[in-house]
């Protein structure tokens, strides 16, 4: 079976789909790989540790979409690469199709086989997979680092022949991967950490990381595979509150909260924002989904009320180096239990399978893809 990787194209996007380890590891299994030429430098991946581990240099993307079997990406396809996909090519990439549902349909079209790393089901067995995992792990650890930089404060207690300095106070909402993930990387840099999440199964974890969990009387709102399901407006007006209370005591807050396939829940409103001390920041992770902050302005870092607003976008990239070596792994894991010993096989009864496989032989197989067709 034979295996390219393209160099990204979407401007920023500095991760590579496979790395030199995962790529020997593949060679090894009889996975034969062609890598574009310079697609692992932005990543600190040369291509001699490419050649070193097993994998040929490809100077032509053209080339290399001729002759894979199975396309590997981290980025969707862009209308460039699309039309270089052709009938019963693999491609294996984050596809969003709950919000792309038109490149899903685009795909099938080509009769392409379709992928999604972002439809990896949240199954213990498909844990090595889980390529949102690792991405929001990073997110979260990142986001923590933008807010302390941008922030005059320290986070740590520091006991000084110039004074106390009483450590940083930051509120986490969401408590999911990458919120779990801020709250102990800001625990770490010494900051006193508050959390809230809707599902309250998860203030244990909130808890053992050392932060305080912020309780409010609601139902519990959590679908039968884990993810968050969308609040009644009563409840939302009063966590709205309830975050109203304890945004004006932090220095930092760090909002994670998201529900698949839903514009991200307003969270922050302008008066919450207003109502924060001077110099705090917001970093909004749900940027990308709207913002959970009303002032957040997708991929800017604004001040408004004196407040610091930053609603990264993409922030794996920029730490390209373990963000592609995590997705190489997932992405490994994946090719590896779809063609155990380099053969291609899609058994739709395996709940893995059934669920990354979006489109097949000019199918769409994506349910909520298929209800938006209708
Ligand atoms: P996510 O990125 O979809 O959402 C982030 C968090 O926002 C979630 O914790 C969600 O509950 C929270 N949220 C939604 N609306 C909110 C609101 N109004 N206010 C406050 N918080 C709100 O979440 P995720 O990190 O992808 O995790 C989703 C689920 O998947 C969790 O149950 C998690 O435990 C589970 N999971 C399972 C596995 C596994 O078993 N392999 C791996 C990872 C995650």
């Amino acid at each position: 079976l034979t295996v390219g990787v393209p160099r990204e194209t979407i401007p920023g996007e500095r991760r590579v789909a496979l790395t030199p380890d995962v790529v020997k590891r593949l060679s090894g299994r009889g996975f034969r790989i062609l890598v574009e030429r310079e697609a692992g430098v932005a990543a600190s991946y040369p291509d001699e540790l490419y050649t070193e581990a097993g994998a040929t240099i490809v100077p032509e993307v053209a080339q290399l979409y001729r002759e894979a079997d199975v396309i590997l990406k981290v980025q969707r396809p862009t209308d460039e690469e699309v039309p270089l996909l052709r009938e019963g090519q693999v491609i294996i990439a984050f596809l969003s199709p709950l919000t792309r549902p038109e490149l899903v349909v685009q795909l099938a079209e080509r009769k392409v086989t379709a992928l999604s790393m972002d439809a990896i089901p949240r199954i213990t067995r498909a844990q090595p997979m889980d390529a949102l995992s690792s991405m929001s792990t990073i997110a979260g650890y990142k986001a923590v680092l933008l807010a302390a930089n941008a922030l005059s404060k320290f986070f740590p207690l520091l006991m000084t022949a110039a004074g106390t300095i009483p450590p940083a106070r930051v509120l986490v909402l969401g408590a999911g991967v990458a919120g779990l993930q801020a709250i102990a990387t800001a625990r770490r840099l010494g900051a006193v950490v508050e959390a809230f999440d809707t599902r309250p199964v998860v203030k244990e974890q909130v808890e053992s990381l050392g932060a305080t969990f912020l309780e409010l009387d609601i139902q519990s709102s959590q679908d039968a595979s884990g993810y968050a399901t969308e609040l009644e407006e009563e409840h939302i007006k009063r966590e709205i509150a309830l975050i109203k209370e304890h945004a004006a005591r932090s220095d930092v807050i760090i909002t994670t909260a998201l529900i698949p396939g839903r514009p991200a829940p307003l969270l922050l409103p302008e008066d919450t924002v207003a109502n924060m001390r001077p110099g705090s920041v917001i970093v909004d992770l749900a940027a990308e989904m709207g913002g959970n902050c009303e002032l957040t302005k997708p991929g800017e870092t604004i001040v408004r009320h004196n407040v610091t607003i930053m609603g990264p976008l993409n922030l794996p990239s920029e730490m390209a180096y373990h963000a592609s070596q995590m997705y190489a792994k997932n992405i490994g894991a994946l090719l590896e239990h779809l063609a155990p010993n380099a053969n291609l096989t899609f058994d739709m009864e395996d709940s893995i399978t059934a669920g990354v496989v979006l489109t097949r032989d000019g199918e769409v197989l994506h349910g909520p893809t298929r209800e938006w067709m209708k």
